[in-house]
């Protein structure tokens, strides 16, 4: 019966491994706490100009080129890139190279000054985190529609909770804190619209599988800016 003891002592070996993996933090308050990474954090934007990310930020976009975006897997996004922002072409939706799992996403956006259509033909794009959800991006400015699908509704799952829109032409923002899926605890969101919380901790089912971000080519103009991400990582 040489089997059942070589398993006991890989166990054996195995359990200090995983005691040192779960080993318990000091409490908060303690001097013995590992203490959190020092950044400098960024500044806010303007409607003239975006905002300074944050120093451990990823960027996906600061207003030169699409390079940490692709059109699709061979080809590189073709949506033009002037004065400081991307602009939707009707060459199809752009995905970012990279992908995030708890991440806090920042983005900006402008739907056109001009206003053409209504409902959902006006300003349509989107903001969607893989296949998780879509947070509409609408002109939803005295713009009625069904409010599954207006601005920052996570579209035909749930309407926010407000509708911040700002004027057509203005730029507006979106911020994004996602988790994946953790034992009991569902994948969830949490948006804010123009600085305005419009979900908060809303459920997205299992997953635990990482998202890209992907931003929607509805065939209206509409304008990207300052987009970056923060990947979360747990309390130290
Ligand atoms: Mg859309």
């Amino acid at each position: 019966m040489k089997t059942p003891c070589l398993i006991l002592v890989v166990l054996s070996l195995a359990v200090p491994a995983l005691a040192d993996h779960h080993e318990k933090k000091p409490p908060a308050n303690s001097n013995e706490r590992a203490r959190p990474e020092v950044i400098t954090p960024g500044t806010s934007s303007t409607n003239a100009q975006p905002g300074k990310p944050p120093s451990d930020a990823i960027i996906l976009f600061d207003g030169k080129n699409l390079a940490n975006f692709t059109h699709n897997k061979s080809e590189p996004a073709k949506w033009k890139v002037e004065h400081g922002y991307a602009e939707v072409n009707r060459s199809g939706p752009i995905q970012s190279k990279q992908s995030f799992g708890d991440a806090q996403l920042h983005i900006e956006w402008a739907t056109p000054s001009e206003v053409k259509g209504k409902g959902q033909g006006r300003g349509n794009s989107g903001v969607f985190l893989g296949g998780y959800c879509e947070v509409q991006v609408l002109d939803s400015f005295e713009n009625d529609t069904y409010p599954g699908g207006q601005a920052s509704a996570l579209y035909s799952k749930t309407p926010p909770l407000i509708n911040a829109s700002r004027k057509p032409g203005v730029w507006q923002s979106y911020d994004i804190i996602f988790h994946l899926a953790k034992g009991e605890h569902p994948a969830h969101l949490t948006v804010l619209h123009n600085g305005v919380v419009v979900h908060h901790a809303y459920p997205l089912g299992k997953g635990t599988q990482k998202w890209n971000l992907r931003l929607q080519d509805h065939g209206n103009p509409v304008r990207y800016r300052n987009i970056w991400v923060r990947e979360l990582k747990d309390y130290r």
